[in-house]
């Protein structure tokens, strides 16, 4: 029986392809798509000229016998526009179902922005909790209030333009103390980690829309409020002076997030100086 094999791709930076996917998308009879014009950019980079045929949330159910009929006699590659395929992307019933039908289904290691924003975040990556898009307004509300209390650390996709309104919901909810991380544009050129309190990125947000795109980390309830590591302090310290804040004024802003004393902080950034 042929395989289905599942292959992420690059979420910004083409560098981020693996060998294995490229050999892969290479040697199979067809590639399933989310966008084929979107995924053509890609095989054309890499010389790939593997027959695609679509495959995306509004077809995904009737093109599944004629990726079967293919998986007959013949490999195939399924493809999203970007990350891990699944992943708030088209492939969970196609997989289910090649599962079903006793195909072998072989999923590739990859890109995928959830992994690559949570330990970006220099949270606690020891246990975490994936929830997709986050839900819209009242929606949003209630799911906040719902993982308020969770230990572990929050990965949520957003949307820039609502980046604000939720980081103030964020603070009335969990607190304006609770940590949280915006992941923007990963693995491309203009890649940023904005890490600090929920309170102080909403007012850096409200000034300043983000753009392109966004994976929000939020610290689990515990870990909320702790003391951050000498590490993450000389980081968050690191990157206010960079944009040019004076030393004290940085010191400040990061002790209220990092659980440490202005004081503290501003030795900390003498030392390195
Ligand atoms: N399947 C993808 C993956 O494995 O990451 C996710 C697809 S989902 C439709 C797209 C969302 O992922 C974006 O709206 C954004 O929240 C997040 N995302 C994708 N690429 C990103 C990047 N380079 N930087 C930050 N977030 C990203």
């Amino acid at each position: 029986m042929a395989t289905l094999y599942i292959v992420p791709t690059p979420i910004g930076n083409l560098e981020d392809i693996t060998l294995r996917a490229l050999r892969v998308l290479k040697e199979v009879a067809l590639i399933a798509a989310e966008d084929t014009r979107t995924s053509r950019v890609l095989t054309r980079h890499f010389n790939i000229d593997t027959p695609m045929t679509s495959y995306h949330e509004h077809n995904k159910l009737s093109k599944l016998e004629k990726i079967f009929s293919t998986l007959e006699s013949a490999d195939v590659a399924l493809i999203s526009d970007a990350g891990t395929p699944g992943i708030s992307d088209p492939g969970f019933e196609l997989i289910a179902a090649a599962l079903e039908r006793g195909y072998p289904v072989v999923p590739l290691p990859g890109a995928c922005a959830i992994t690559t924003a949570l330990v970006g975040s220099g949270m606690a990556t020891d246990r975490f909790l994936y929830v997709g898009f986050l839900q819209r307004k009242t929606a949003l509300r209630a799911q906040l209030q719902e993982l308020k209390d969770r230990p572990e650390t929050v990965v949520a996709y957003e949307s820039p333009y609502r980046l604000s309104e939720t980081l103030s919901l964020i603070a009335e909810i969990m607190g304006e103390h609770r940590r949280v991380c915006v992941a923007r544009e990963l693995s491309k050129k203009f890649e940023q980690f904005y890490r600090g309190a929920a309170g102080e990125l909403c007012a850096h947000f409200q000034a300043e829309n983000p753009r392109g795109e966004v994976t929000l980390v939020i610290a689990g309830a515990d870990a909320g409020a702790a003391k951050w590591s000498e590490a993450q302090v000389q980081s968050a310290l690191s990157e206010r002076l960079a944009a040019g804040e004076s030393l004290s004024r940085a010191a400040r802003t990061v002790s209220k997030s990092a659980g440490w004393t202005k004081n503290a902080v501003y030795q900390l950034g003498i030392e390195n100086d």
